[in-house]
């Protein structure tokens, strides 16, 4: 794959549903210029048995068939080595390693196995929970068993509160991902993420404000009828309006530095007043942590916790602060106060 070409646009349907469906989708897709690959599931990992797992190896044989009649390229999730055999076996030359995959070792190691010294293309996408460790550590044992074309994909992560999405995006993970790793392309998924086709728009428009490569979207002719993931599928003529939406949403302006310079100064100048405030906060906490032991105190009082939060979210409120990111902040501040007062008794 040429890593710069831009957008890097994978799209099709959740899963092979029949070789018709495969077909017309294909159809669709072929003609829009930014479509790089055609996505298609054929072993479907569900969250609760009883659903649709995918047609399989059946699949594939259609998609050889439909790759040389149309002139595109497919790729599938794998899941397992007899995934990644038989699509060896029927020349799909990309693979994505998926969400419940990536958060494996034991299962990323079997893959790699697998893949060993092949020619595939591999897209991983991040794991169900926000460690960017885990996805990191994926690609670099993809890399170690040397899979020479590695991408990432961002699905979102499976969350006690996904603040409204189906995954929350949480964009500070992809964020580490790339300060790490900038030289690895990155999709969004924009369709896991939102669970719901209105949000695909709006998240790939985000994506393409983040400098992301490209975008992995789920379309289906008739995504009412989909059987699986119906909500979050867009029809071929919807997927034109995202690239659409994707092409507008960034202007490649160069000037700007002069008026952004004093701002970013001011931040700076923040950021720096926030981190010396906090270890002042700290310090306090160490010295509370010494007359709590001296008094024999014990370190966590709820009543005391959930007075100062309340107080704090209403001059947030106040001050036109959003109130979940302030409850999160807060949280993570009391939640250090309280492992360095546990650390002094
Ligand atoms: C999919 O892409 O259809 C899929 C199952 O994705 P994820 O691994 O992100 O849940
Ligand atoms: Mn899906």
């Amino acid at each position: 794959m040429d890593k710069t070409m831009k957008p890097y646009i994978v799209a099709g349907p959740c899963s092979v549903e029949s070789r018709e469906q495969l077909r017309e989708v294909t159809e669709a897709l072929a003609k829009i210029p930014q479509v790089q690959m055609i996505r298609a599931g054929v072993w479907k990992p569900r969250t609760r048995p009883g659903g649709f797992e995918g047609l399989g190896a059946q699949a594939l044989a259609w998609m050889r068939e439909l790759a040389a009649e149309y002139g595109v390229r497919y790729c599938c999730e794998v899941a397992t080595p007899e995934h990644v055999e038989a699509c060896l076996q029927h020349g799909i030359g990309t693979v994505w390693i998926g969400a419940r995959t990536t958060a494996n070792p034991f299962m990323v190691e079997e893959l790699c196995t697998a893949l060993q010294g092949s020619p595939m293309t591999v897209m991983v996408k991040n794991p169900v929970c926000p460690d960017a460790r885990l996805w990191l550590g994926a690609v670099e044992r993809l890399q170690q068993a040397g899979i020479q074309e590695v991408m990432a994909i961002h699905r979102g992560f499976s969350m006690y509160d996904n603040h409204g999405y189906r995954n929350d995006p949480l964009w500070e993970v992809p964020m580490e991902f790339r300060r790490e790793r900038p030289d690895i392309p990155i999709l969004c998924d924009p369709s896991h993420i939102g669970g719901r086709r209105e949000l695909v728009v709006p998240l790939a428009t985000a994506a393409r404000q983040l400098d992301y490569s490209g975008l992995m979207v789920e379309v289906h002719p008739y995504p009412a009828a989909a059987w699986t993931d119906g909500e979050q599928q867009v029809t071929p003529r919807e997927l034109a309006a995202v690239v659409e939406a994707w092409l507008a949403a960034r202007q490649e302006g160069t000037g700007g530095d002069e008026r952004l310079e004093p701002l970013r100064r001011r931040i700076d100048e923040i950021d720096h007043e926030l981190v010396a405030l906090l270890s002042q906060r700290m310090a306090v906490s160490r010295h509370i942590a010494t007359v709590k032991r001296e008094e024999h105190i014990p370190v966590y009082q709820s009543g005391r916790w959930s007075d100062v939060l309340e107080d704090r979210l209403r001059q947030a409120a106040a001050l036109g602060l959003d109130t979940s990111f302030t409850k999160e902040m807060l949280e993570k501040i009391h939640g250090e106060s309280v492992r360095v007062q546990i650390e002094s008794q």
